[in-house]
């Protein structure tokens, strides 16, 4: 037999490796430093395109080749989330310090899906902080996941489970009578993902309107509650908003808690960012109720800014949380000594075992930075949202779509109105959407868009500690221009 010399995926020289690391870690955190100086976005063009379908590589080209490669292919056109004039879909934009505790998770690399090392620990800390954060009582269960959609699935699976126990055995045949959930027409997506995932299907989401300010309309929940109740289906849960992806629309999350409990339905919110408004003394009035539900899912890659990914969920009933994930699994089995799970053991309670350890990263940017730092930010957003909308207002030739009660802004460009407005329905609607795009094009700045009514929005979600108030004026003025610009006659 002959032996071939040992390998491994260490390098050969670990002061070569050391250099090129410190150089590349100086070179990442410039690209950090002066991302303002840069477009938003850019496409990615087509030769680039190109060079990210090759084969799969049998012999490797070396470390240079392969960062040459990243700073060619990838550096050069992220979506622009880290600059100060992204305001699109809903995104965090992490931190350099945020960045450094993703490498130390990554160097020590540690399996968080339990056993007996520091990290549940730290996870478990992390998540009392998180009970703290949302006012949840100290005794909840919560578990660290990959972010909101995750958490909401968590949430509604121990909400379908806790319906009725025979669930987890007998699947939903053990109902006789099709389980149903309520939530807003404004709800995220993945609530829907969720009601397919976990097999109750997509009509069993009963999708109730909302009232002028796009919160759910009580007295249609109250209905629809009623008529499911009479026709002989089983209602389990209500899903409370708080903020809408949307437009950032809070539902009243009291009077939901109340109705819940009256109804005897399990009440989830989920507040993928517009939970962590009750950092602040001053919008935690917005969010109130909020504490009372069973179980609210909420991210901190978002308006925490945690490096992607990580969202939490919290559930208050331990037993309910642990039901639909528990394992008999011998090969997974608790020691009271040794290496094994023990105590707190996040692998029970989602759907993933392995699993990154995502809770260092929350664990040390809280502790450098504190929350007070955090609410702070949270209400400079709302306050830039606030101003914002207000240069909207104010301009003869935009006009705001909706109530801002958070840091959601939707507008649109009108045209200036004593001189007819451009248009009407659709073709204002076109014109918005080719603003958008030029606006984005251009890499001056980059909100999203969505519907509100039927109607084409410019939709500008402020989760973003690097923006400030020039930002927003040169935004409007950009709109202003873009909008004259294409409406004018050829
Ligand atoms: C972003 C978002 C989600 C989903 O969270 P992910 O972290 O993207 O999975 C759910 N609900 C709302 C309101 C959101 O904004």
């Amino acid at each position: 037999m002959t032996v071939r010399p040992e390998e491994s995926l260490d390098p050969e020289s670990w002061d070569e490796f050391r250099s090129h690391s410190h150089q590349v870690v100086d070179e990442l955190f410039d690209w950090l430093r002066t991302v303002r100086e840069r477009p938003v976005w850019q496409p990615v063009p087509e030769e680039v395109r190109a060079a990210l379908r090759r084969p799969l590589p049998v012999e490797g080209r070396g470390l240079e080749a392969s960062w040459d490669e990243f700073r060619r292919s990838v550096l050069p056109y992220p979506w622009g989330n880290v600059h100060p004039r992204f305001w699109g879909w809903v995104n965090g934009i992490g931190s350099p310090s945020g960045a450094l505790a993703e490498l130390a998770t990554a160097i020590i690399n540690t399996n968080a899906g339990g056993g007996h090392q520091a990290a549940p620990y730290v996870e478990e800390q992390v998540i009392d902080w998180c009970k703290t954060m949302v006012g949840f009582p100290s005794d909840a269960s919560g578990v660290l996941v990959t972010g909101g959609s995750v958490a909401n699935l968590v949430a509604l699976a121990a909400a379908r489970d806790a319906g009725d126990p025979r669930i987890c055995e007998e699947g939903l045949v053990a109902l006789g009578g099709s389980p149903v959930l309520y939530a807003s027409a404004q709800t995220h997506n993945s609530v829907d993902k969720a009601a397919r995932l976990l097999g109750l299907g997509q009509r069993a989401l009963r999708s109730v309107p909302v009232d002028p300010e796009f919160r759910i309309d009580l007295q249609a929940l109250e209905r629809a509650i009623a008529g499911d109740r009479a026709a002989g289906r089983r209602p389990f849960c209500v899903v409370g908003n708080a903020g809408t992806v949307n437009t950032g629309a809070i539902d009243d999350l009291a009077a939901l808690a109340e109705l819940c409990k009256r109804e005897r339905l399990w009440f989830h919110v989920d507040g993928a960012f517009g939970a962590l408004a009750a950092l602040s003394d001053r919008l935690r009035p917005l969010v109130a109720g909020m504490e009372r539900a069973d179980s609210i899912a909420f991210d901190l890659h978002k308006w925490l800014h945690m490096p992607y990914d990580v969202g939490c969920v919290l559930v208050r009933d331990r037993e309910a949380h642990r039901r639909p994930f528990a394992t008999k699994a011998s090969y997974l089995a608790r020691e009271a000594r040794g290496a094994a799970p023990n105590d707190h053991d996040p692998g029970t309670l989602g759907p993933e075992l392995s699993r990154e350890f995502r809770g260092l990263k929350v664990w040390m940017l809280l502790q450098e930075h504190g929350v007070a730092k955090y609410a702070r930010l949270i209400e400079q957003n709302v306050e830039q949202a606030k101003y914002l909308a207000e240069l909207v207002r104010e301009h003869a030739e935009l006009e705001v779509m909706a109530p801002v009660p958070l840091n959601v802004v939707c507008l649109r460009y009108v045209g200036k109105k004593g001189e007819g407005r451009r248009g009407k329905g659709e073709e204002l609607d076109a014109l918005n959407r080719e603003v958008l795009i030029r606006i984005q094009e251009r890499g001056i700045a980059v909100p999203s868009a969505t519907s509100l009514n039927g109607r084409f929005a410019i939709r500008v979600a402020i989760t973003n500690h690097r923006s400030r108030l020039d930002d927003f004026d040169l935004f409007v003025a950009a709109i202003a221009d873009l909008g004259r610009e294409l409406s004018a006659p050829v």
